[in-house]
């Protein structure tokens, strides 16, 4: 079992955890503004709803983030992709727009 260091200076959220991906439950004391959380039962990463989420470094800003649910494919997610960070990729809602503009006759 890891010991997790607690930073004083923070809010701290007790909430009762269910991971979804092992239905280990426990209760969780984390800084509120905590992401995601690693599940004692199974050591995935998984958000307040018990939901595994893939968690990592933005290389443009910085920034940790998140993707929830959990991407099969992460050499999609290697930055942010925030509308105010410089990986911000406009070419994705293109996408959605090309298929919401293919209606046929
Ligand atoms: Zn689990
Ligand atoms: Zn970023």
């Amino acid at each position: 079992m890891k010991v997790v260091p607690i930073e004083k200076n923070l809010p701290h959220v007790t909430s009762e955890m269910q991971c979804r991906n092992c239905f280990k439950s426990w209760v969780a004391v984390y800084p509120e503004k905590t992401k995601a959380l690693e599940c004692p039962g199974c050591n995935e990463m998984v958000n307040s709803y018990g939901v595994a989420v893939y968690v990592n470094k933005c290389k443009a800003c910085g920034r940790e983030f998140t993707v929830t649910p959990h991407p099969d494919d992460l050499s999609q997610w290697k930055n942010c992709l925030s509308d105010d960070c410089s990986s911000y990729d406009e070419k994705r809602l293109v996408e959605v727009k090309d298929i919401e503009s293919d209606k046929g006759d």
